[in-house]
Protein backbone atom coordinates (compact mmCIF):
# COMPACT_ATOMS: atom_id res chain seq x y z
CA UNK A 1 0.00 0.00 0.00
CA UNK A 2 2.55 2.61 0.83
CA UNK A 3 4.53 1.94 -2.89
CA UNK A 4 0.98 1.52 -3.92
CA UNK A 5 0.50 5.75 -2.83
CA UNK A 6 3.93 6.81 -3.59
CA UNK A 7 3.58 5.80 -6.92
CA UNK A 8 0.38 7.27 -7.12
CA UNK A 9 1.08 10.64 -5.66
CA UNK A 10 4.23 10.67 -8.15
CA UNK A 11 2.27 10.45 -11.07
CA UNK A 12 -0.29 12.55 -9.50
CA UNK A 13 2.39 15.20 -9.03
CA UNK A 14 3.88 14.89 -12.53
CA UNK A 15 0.88 15.14 -14.07
CA UNK A 16 0.47 19.01 -12.30
CA UNK A 17 3.10 20.16 -13.68
CA UNK A 18 2.23 19.66 -17.82
CA UNK A 19 -1.43 21.50 -16.65
CA UNK A 20 -1.02 24.59 -18.88
CA UNK A 21 -3.51 26.71 -21.37
CA UNK A 22 -4.07 25.13 -24.67
CA UNK A 23 -3.11 21.80 -23.23
CA UNK A 24 -6.39 18.69 -23.42
CA UNK A 25 -7.16 16.95 -21.12
CA UNK A 26 -7.08 14.21 -23.42
CA UNK A 27 -3.05 14.81 -23.39
CA UNK A 28 -3.56 14.55 -19.67
CA UNK A 29 -4.74 11.43 -20.30
CA UNK A 30 -2.36 10.10 -22.45
CA UNK A 31 0.79 11.05 -20.45
CA UNK A 32 -1.15 9.25 -17.46
CA UNK A 33 -1.32 5.92 -19.21
CA UNK A 34 2.53 6.55 -19.86
CA UNK A 35 3.76 7.27 -16.60
CA UNK A 36 1.42 4.78 -15.49
CA UNK A 37 3.33 1.81 -18.33
CA UNK A 38 6.53 3.18 -17.63
CA UNK A 39 6.12 2.50 -13.64
CA UNK A 40 4.81 -1.33 -14.72
CA UNK A 41 1.72 -0.24 -12.95
CA UNK A 42 -1.87 -0.35 -13.90
CA UNK A 43 -5.07 2.25 -13.73
CA UNK A 44 -7.42 1.04 -11.41
CA UNK A 45 -10.12 3.58 -13.16
CA UNK A 46 -9.40 2.36 -16.28
CA UNK A 47 -12.71 -0.05 -17.39
CA UNK A 48 -13.81 -0.08 -13.95
CA UNK A 49 -17.58 -0.56 -14.53
CA UNK A 50 -16.19 0.49 -18.43
CA UNK A 51 -14.77 4.10 -17.18
CA UNK A 52 -12.74 4.70 -20.64
CA UNK A 53 -10.45 6.92 -19.04
CA UNK A 54 -6.68 6.57 -17.62
CA UNK A 55 -6.99 9.07 -15.01
CA UNK A 56 -10.52 11.44 -13.92
CA UNK A 57 -10.09 14.78 -15.15
CA UNK A 58 -12.61 17.55 -14.62
CA UNK A 59 -13.07 20.84 -15.21
CA UNK A 60 -14.62 24.10 -13.20
CA UNK A 61 -18.19 22.80 -12.69
CA UNK A 62 -17.45 19.14 -13.29
CA UNK A 63 -17.01 17.56 -9.84
CA UNK A 64 -15.64 14.10 -10.32
CA UNK A 65 -15.49 11.44 -13.33
CA UNK A 66 -14.68 13.67 -16.01
CA UNK A 67 -12.82 11.81 -18.99
CA UNK A 68 -10.26 13.13 -21.05
CA UNK A 69 -10.91 14.24 -24.67
CA UNK A 70 -10.18 17.17 -27.31
CA UNK A 71 -11.19 19.89 -24.41
CA UNK A 72 -8.42 22.40 -24.33
CA UNK A 73 -7.88 23.75 -21.10
CA UNK A 74 -8.09 27.24 -20.57
CA UNK A 75 -6.18 30.18 -18.75
CA UNK A 76 -8.41 30.33 -15.12
CA UNK A 77 -9.91 27.19 -14.86
CA UNK A 78 -9.72 24.39 -12.22
CA UNK A 79 -8.40 21.15 -13.26
CA UNK A 80 -9.32 18.29 -10.95
CA UNK A 81 -7.54 15.09 -11.34
CA UNK A 82 -8.26 12.50 -9.69
CA UNK A 83 -5.14 9.24 -10.42
CA UNK A 84 -5.36 5.52 -8.77
CA UNK A 85 -3.25 2.91 -10.12
CA UNK A 86 -2.90 -0.58 -9.27
CA UNK A 87 0.73 -1.68 -8.07
CA UNK A 88 1.35 -4.98 -6.89
CA UNK A 89 -2.52 -5.87 -6.59
CA UNK A 90 -2.39 -2.90 -4.24
CA UNK A 91 -4.48 0.22 -5.16
CA UNK A 92 -3.17 3.84 -3.84
CA UNK A 93 -5.89 7.02 -4.98
CA UNK A 94 -5.41 10.26 -4.75
CA UNK A 95 -6.89 13.74 -6.27
CA UNK A 96 -6.08 17.54 -6.44
CA UNK A 97 -7.34 20.67 -7.71
CA UNK A 98 -4.95 22.84 -10.06
CA UNK A 99 -5.78 26.57 -10.79
CA UNK A 100 -4.74 27.07 -14.12
CA UNK A 101 -2.93 30.93 -14.12
CA UNK A 102 -4.55 33.45 -12.01
CA UNK A 103 -8.04 32.74 -11.16
CA UNK A 104 -11.09 34.32 -9.30
CA UNK A 105 -10.39 34.97 -5.45
CA UNK A 106 -13.22 33.23 -4.39
CA UNK A 107 -12.18 30.01 -6.34
CA UNK A 108 -9.11 30.42 -4.97
CA UNK A 109 -10.06 29.84 -1.36
CA UNK A 110 -12.35 27.27 -2.02
CA UNK A 111 -9.46 25.36 -3.27
CA UNK A 112 -7.44 26.31 -0.59
CA UNK A 113 -10.30 25.33 1.97
CA UNK A 114 -11.24 22.43 0.65
CA UNK A 115 -7.41 20.86 0.94
CA UNK A 116 -7.13 21.96 4.75
CA UNK A 117 -10.63 20.53 5.49
CA UNK A 118 -8.74 17.37 3.79
CA UNK A 119 -5.98 17.80 5.96
CA UNK A 120 -7.83 18.11 9.36
CA UNK A 121 -10.32 15.51 8.34
CA UNK A 122 -6.81 13.40 7.88
CA UNK A 123 -5.85 14.34 11.23
CA UNK A 124 -8.97 12.72 12.39
CA UNK A 125 -7.99 9.25 11.40
CA UNK A 126 -6.68 7.81 14.40
CA UNK A 127 -7.83 4.74 16.43
CA UNK A 128 -10.80 5.44 18.95
CA UNK A 129 -12.14 7.73 16.45
CA UNK A 130 -15.03 6.77 14.27
CA UNK A 131 -16.03 7.47 10.35
CA UNK A 132 -18.91 9.72 11.16
CA UNK A 133 -16.00 12.10 13.40
CA UNK A 134 -14.40 12.64 9.82
CA UNK A 135 -17.83 13.20 7.94
CA UNK A 136 -18.91 15.50 10.37
CA UNK A 137 -15.62 17.53 10.14
CA UNK A 138 -15.87 18.07 6.64
CA UNK A 139 -19.45 18.77 6.35
CA UNK A 140 -19.51 21.19 9.21
CA UNK A 141 -16.29 23.07 8.15
CA UNK A 142 -17.63 23.10 4.82
CA UNK A 143 -20.92 25.03 6.09
CA UNK A 144 -18.97 27.23 7.84
CA UNK A 145 -17.14 28.32 4.78
CA UNK A 146 -20.70 29.01 3.09
CA UNK A 147 -20.00 25.92 0.82
CA UNK A 148 -21.96 22.39 0.53
CA UNK A 149 -20.53 19.00 0.11
CA UNK A 150 -21.72 16.39 -2.46
CA UNK A 151 -23.74 13.73 -0.81
CA UNK A 152 -23.78 11.15 -4.37
CA UNK A 153 -19.96 10.38 -4.27
CA UNK A 154 -17.69 9.66 -0.89
CA UNK A 155 -14.60 9.00 0.16
CA UNK A 156 -13.98 4.99 1.18
CA UNK A 157 -11.79 1.95 2.20
CA UNK A 158 -8.93 1.13 -0.45
CA UNK A 159 -6.44 -1.92 -0.48
CA UNK A 160 -7.08 -4.89 -2.80
CA UNK A 161 -9.74 -3.29 -4.92
CA UNK A 162 -10.24 0.37 -5.56
CA UNK A 163 -13.56 0.79 -2.96
CA UNK A 164 -13.67 -1.48 -0.40
CA UNK A 165 -15.39 -0.84 3.24
CA UNK A 166 -15.84 1.49 4.97
CA UNK A 167 -17.54 4.10 2.64
CA UNK A 168 -16.13 7.68 4.27
CA UNK A 169 -19.26 10.25 3.50
CA UNK A 170 -18.51 14.06 3.19
CA UNK A 171 -21.56 14.55 5.71
CA UNK A 172 -22.59 12.95 9.22
CA UNK A 173 -22.95 12.63 12.29
CA UNK A 174 -19.64 12.81 15.19
CA UNK A 175 -19.44 9.94 17.24
CA UNK A 176 -21.44 7.58 14.29
CA UNK A 177 -19.74 4.47 11.96
CA UNK A 178 -17.14 2.00 12.24
CA UNK A 179 -14.27 2.48 14.67
CA UNK A 180 -11.19 3.46 13.16
CA UNK A 181 -8.53 0.81 13.68
CA UNK A 182 -4.77 0.46 12.88
CA UNK A 183 -4.50 -1.12 9.93
CA UNK A 184 -7.06 0.37 7.63
CA UNK A 185 -6.66 2.51 5.02
CA UNK A 186 -9.23 5.05 3.99
CA UNK A 187 -9.14 7.04 0.60
CA UNK A 188 -10.40 10.36 2.40
CA UNK A 189 -12.10 12.94 -0.42
CA UNK A 190 -13.82 15.82 0.49
CA UNK A 191 -15.90 17.41 -3.15
CA UNK A 192 -17.15 20.29 -2.03
CA UNK A 193 -19.17 23.20 -4.21
CA UNK A 194 -19.30 26.70 -4.23
CA UNK A 195 -22.68 26.75 -4.39
CA UNK A 196 -25.81 24.07 -4.09
CA UNK A 197 -24.72 20.71 -3.12
CA UNK A 198 -26.65 19.03 -6.01
CA UNK A 199 -25.27 17.25 -9.05
CA UNK A 200 -25.81 15.69 -12.20
CA UNK A 201 -24.81 13.67 -14.95
CA UNK A 202 -23.65 14.28 -18.29
CA UNK A 203 -24.64 12.56 -21.55
CA UNK A 204 -21.19 10.60 -21.14
CA UNK A 205 -22.69 8.94 -18.42
CA UNK A 206 -19.85 9.54 -16.15
CA UNK A 207 -18.74 13.54 -16.04
CA UNK A 208 -20.69 14.97 -12.76
CA UNK A 209 -21.43 18.19 -12.41
CA UNK A 210 -23.22 21.02 -9.35
CA UNK A 211 -26.36 21.18 -10.76
CA UNK A 212 -26.11 24.83 -10.42
CA UNK A 213 -22.81 25.30 -12.68
CA UNK A 214 -20.80 26.90 -10.20
CA UNK A 215 -17.20 25.28 -9.17
CA UNK A 216 -16.14 22.22 -7.37
CA UNK A 217 -12.99 21.53 -5.50
CA UNK A 218 -11.98 17.88 -4.83
CA UNK A 219 -9.06 16.73 -3.15
CA UNK A 220 -7.98 13.01 -1.47
CA UNK A 221 -5.58 11.21 0.02
CA UNK A 222 -5.14 7.49 0.55
CA UNK A 223 -4.31 7.24 4.47
CA UNK A 224 -3.32 4.31 6.91
CA UNK A 225 -4.39 4.31 10.33
CA UNK A 226 -2.06 3.59 12.65
CA UNK A 227 -1.44 3.23 16.57
CA UNK A 228 -0.66 7.04 16.87
CA UNK A 229 -0.59 9.72 14.01
CA UNK A 230 -1.80 8.65 10.63
CA UNK A 231 0.02 7.89 7.58
CA UNK A 232 -0.88 9.76 4.35
CA UNK A 233 0.08 7.06 1.60
CA UNK A 234 0.10 9.36 -1.16
CA UNK A 235 2.47 12.08 0.61
CA UNK A 236 5.18 9.78 1.50
CA UNK A 237 7.17 10.50 4.08
CA UNK A 238 4.58 13.02 6.31
CA UNK A 239 2.51 12.14 8.65
CA UNK A 240 0.28 14.62 10.18
CA UNK A 241 -0.78 14.99 13.93
CA UNK A 242 -3.82 17.00 15.28
MG1 LIG B 1 -11.26 7.69 -4.28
Amino acid sequence: MRQAGRTASEILHHLTTLIAPGVTTGAIDHAASQLMSQRGVKSAFLGYRKFPGHICISLNEEVVHGIGSHRAIAYGDIVKMDVGIIQDGWVGDNATSVAVGIIDPGVEMLLADTERILMQAIALARPGNRVGDISHHVESESKKCGYSVVREFVGHGVGRKLHEDPQVPNFGKRGTGPKLKPGMTLAIEPMINMGCADVKILADKWTAVTADGRPSAHFEHTVLVTESEPEVLTWPGKTLSK
